[in-house]
Parts: C-alpha cells; structure tokens; sequence
C-alpha cells in the first residue's frame, strides 16, 4: 500500500510487475483511495438500476426471501435497492473503506442506515452472526479470488450462511467470450458511468487486469481471475447446491454473447 504524500490517502499499489499480483489478499490495497471514491461514478447508481430492472427483487421475492447477507457491499448499491425494495439486509465487504462509502451512501439516497460488517468471505461465519434466506455476491466480485482453494472456501462459507432453503445469487463477467477473444469488454450493464473506460489492459488463463480511465485524467486498475462460466457453476455444485439457474445479462435466453453471467443457486 502506497500514501499519497500530498492528501495523506492511502492508493493502490501493484508493485514493480503488476502482472504478477495474482493473490486473493490483494482486492485490499485495491479498493482504496481514489478508487473507492470514484467507484459510484464507475457503476452510475441510476442507470445501473434502469439497466437491472426488477431483476434481483423478483428472483428473491419468487423465493420468499425477506433476509439478505450482501457479501460484496462495495459502496452500497444493491444493498440500499433491497432494503428500499422491503428485504432486512446486512452489509458484508471486506474492504473498510468500501464500507465507509457503502454507509454515507445508504444515509445519503433515502437516510437508511446500513447494517455494515466488515468481514472476508474465507472467514465469514466468524464474523457475521445468523443465518439468511439468501446471499449475494454481485458486481463480478468473486473474480478477485485467485486460488481454488479459496473459491471453495469462500462458496462453502456463503453455503453455511444459507437457512436450509436458502438461495445464492452470484454474478461474473463473460470471461469465456474474453478469453475465447469474442468480446471487448465495455459492460453496459454494470459499469453504466457514461464518461468512464474500463479496459481491459492483459488476459491470461490466470489473471484478466482492467484499467478504468476517468475524465479528470485519473486511472485505476483491479487485478482479476478470469472464471469460466462452467467451472464457477461446478464449484456451486460441487459445495451442495442443488439447482443452478444461470442467466446471461439478466435473460434466460440471452440473443448475443452477455457481458454478465448471474448464477441463482438453491440449496434445496
Ligand atoms: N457489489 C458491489 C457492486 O456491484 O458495485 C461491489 C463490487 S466490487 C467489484 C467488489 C467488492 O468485493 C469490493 O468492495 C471488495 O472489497 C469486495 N471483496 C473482494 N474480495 C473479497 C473478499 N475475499 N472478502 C470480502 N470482500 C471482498
């Protein structure tokens, strides 16, 4: 981690070989600084929630969902959409300063005030208490996990958080057309901000790295794993999930190749 001398804000920092950080630890040097206050600009509130419709209220509420444990809170998005849409909700993220921002957001559109903790998923029965009727991890966060080892960790922990017929709604970027070389990668569902690039600067089977480039000349990047749609629904299988709807850009059958896959996992 690296402080800005001048503004005493911590700021990402990838090291002399940026290529090389490919560690699950490092999403908290990431979403810091900068990055954390121009997140909201990245992903544009309004047009984001134009852009998803009922999607997620209709998919939880078709369940019977009323409890929501949002995983991957970031600056508060779908958490405040769903306790304006009626759901209790806490707010998990494992990033402190996310969680900042996630809170004055929910007090700022609508004065809600976020049950925030701050908790990382490979050990989050730790440090969330209860159990919900459903998980979400959404906003191609899982992608920041680089081993095996911790997808099925970190799946097993959201497992355990499920009430035995509870529901996990999980998303990832359309990597496969990346890595197949079918797409370019502007996401204009989730990253709706109209004056922000998000480009993908290196893919390899082992790390997919975006640059987002802001009007004020300003640049971040975040280091991902690029997951196959088939082998992050195996995983779901693999850790107990009984049925495994996946949907592309919110349609069951998408005409074009998505930019988002949405996975609806059911324990029973
Ligand atoms: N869901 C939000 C959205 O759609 O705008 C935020 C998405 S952002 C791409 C990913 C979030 O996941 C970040 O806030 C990051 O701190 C969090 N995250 C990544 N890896 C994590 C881990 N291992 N444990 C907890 N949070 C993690």
């Amino acid at each position: 981690m690296t402080e800005n001398v001048l503004t005493g804000i911590r700021e990402q920092f990838f090291g002399d070989d940026p290529l090389e950080v490919r560690e699950t630890d490092h999403y908290t040097q990431e979403y810091v600084g900068g990055m954390v206050d121009k997140w909201d600009d990245l992903i544009d509130w309004e047009r984001r929630a134009a852009g998803e419709g009922r999607f997620f209220v209709d998919q939880l509420k078709a369940r019977g969902v009323r409890s929501v444990l949002d995983v991957a809170t970031g600056t508060g998005f779908h958490s405040v959409q769903l306790i304006e849409a009626g759901f209790e909700t806490v707010s998990a993220d494992g990033s402190p300063q996310m969680l900042a921002k996630a809170f004055r957001n929910g007090m700022d559109n609508g004065g809600h005030l976020l049950r925030v903790v701050n908790a990382d998923w490979r050990w989050l029965n730790r440090d969330v208490h209860g159990e919900f009727d459903a998980v979400i991890c959404l906003g191609n966060s899982f992608t920041h996990l680089f081993s095996e080892h911790d997808r099925r960790k970190a799946l097993a922990e959201f497992y355990a958080m499920l009430k035995h017929d509870g529901v996990l709604i999980i998303d990832q970027r359309n990597y496969d057309a990346l890595l197949d070389g079918k797409a370019g990668g502007k996401s204009s569902y989730y990253y709706c901000g109209t004056e922000v690039e998000a480009v993908p600067d290196h893919v390899d089977d082992g790390l997919a790295r975006y640059r987002y480039e802001f009007p004020d000349g300003s640049e971040y990047h975040l280091n991902m794993y690029p997951l196959r749609r088939d082998y992050l629904r195996g995983l779901l299988r693999d850790v107990g999930f009984q049925r495994i709807d996946t949907f592309g850009d919110f349609q069951e059958h998408p005409v074009d190749e998505p930019d988002f896959y949405i996975h609806v996992a059911e324990k029973t």
